[in-house]
Formats: structure tokens, sequence, C-alpha cells
């Protein structure tokens, strides 16, 4: 399996902050989409591109451009990732798909999907907070049934346990993160983490 930890200033600049307790809600929003900015550029580094004409003032020239993309965010944490993949590439896709965690269990439970057709495409699959990998792994084999080209996990923050679950569930897909944390804690929270992503996005503590 592959990991990426995206290795910048601004990306560290941006978690700092978005780690701090008391960042409000709106800040949280705003960083959370910047951060999640870093990642995508650097999660789409790669990606196929093919070779289009371009016409210049001056004369004919060829340019690159991106093939299909889809972006798939995880309800309800993923939609702060979300802006940042529409404003780099307008004409990307989106589906979503709605997960949340049984306290008890800590199990996924899956109760929305809405996803484009993906066959041949790209997907990036945006979820904050890769903790369990519960949530990620689900998520990441509903796209799987469609046939995609190839997915890439986005996340903000990772914990050696989700990780874990993805590189045995799915080796095959990359994963982009800005931090590796310590551990889980006993309900499921990454330490030192940030919080509840989905919270402190929405302001619903
Ligand atoms: N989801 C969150 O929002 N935060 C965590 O620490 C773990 C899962």
């Amino acid at each position: 399996m592959s990991i990426t930890v995206v290795d910048h200033a601004l990306a560290a600049h941006l978690l700092a902050q978005l780690r701090d307790q008391d960042t409000p809600p709106p800040l949280f929003r705003t960083l959370a989409k910047r951060l999640a900015l870093t990642l995508a550029l650097e999660a789409i580094r790669d990606l196929p591109t093919s070779e289009v004409p371009v016409r210049t003032p001056l004369e004919s020239t060829t340019g690159r451009t991106l093939g299909d993309l889809v972006a798939v965010p995880i309800l309800r944490a993923g939609l702060g990732m979300l802006e940042a993949v529409t404003e780099l590439f307008p004409e990307v896709a989106v589906g979503y798909i709605g997960l949340e965690r049984d306290e008890a269990s800590l199990q996924p439970q899956s109760y929305y999907r809405k996803l484009p057709p993906v066959r041949g495409r790209h997907v990036l699959v945006l979820d904050p907070m890769l903790a369990t990998g519960g949530s990620g792994s689900a998520a990441t084999g509903a796209v799987k049934e469609g046939e995609p080209a190839s997915i890439r996990f986005v996340c903000v923050v990772s914990a050696p346990e989700g990780i874990e679950r993805m590189g045995s569930d799915h080796p095959d897909v990359p994963i982009y993160t800005a931090a590796i944390d310590r551990q889980l804690n006993d309900q499921g929270y990454i330490l030192p983490g940030l919080g509840d992503f989905g919270d402190r996005l929405f302001g619903t503590e």
C-alpha cells in the first residue's frame, strides 16, 4: 500500500490551527478547505493527462488535460473537503456516501449512497479523519463496485489503526494525509487528533 504524508509548510501551519480547540467553526471551515486544497493537489499530481491542441495568440501548440474525475465525500465531515476539489476542478462529478459510526460497536452504518457512474474514471474519496478505517474501507468498497479506473483516499489526519485497515482491505488505494497521529482512544477518536471533525465544522458540539 502507499501512504503520502503531505510535507508542506502551509499544510502543517493549517493543521496546527485546525487542531486548536479554540478555533471556532467559521475559521475551522476555512482552514479545512485550504488544507484540503493542498491534499487534493498532491492526490491528483500523477493523474493521467491527455494531449490537447491549444492555439495561443501567437501559434499552435499542445497542452495536457486531466481525465474524468469524481469526488466522493463521506457524509458529513467529508463535505468540509469538497469545495476545495470543486474549485480546483470544476468539471468534477460528485457522489455522496453517508456513513455514521455506531457509537457502541464503532462500526459504520450506511444511511445514504448516491454515486455518479464511476467506471473508467478517477475517484477521490474524501474523509477527513481516518480513524478505525471502518468508514473509509466501506466507502472505498462501495466505490469499487462501480469499477473506477483508480481510487485515491484523501484525509486530513490518519491513525495507524485506520491505515492498517485500509492497507489490508484496499492495498491498491493510495492514501494522502496531512498527518499520521499516535493512536485511537477507546471511543475511537484520534489522539492527539482535532476532536470530532463534523461537530467542529458544523458547530454541532
Ligand atoms: N472522527 C472524528 O471526527 N474525529 C476523530 O478523532 C475520529 C473520527
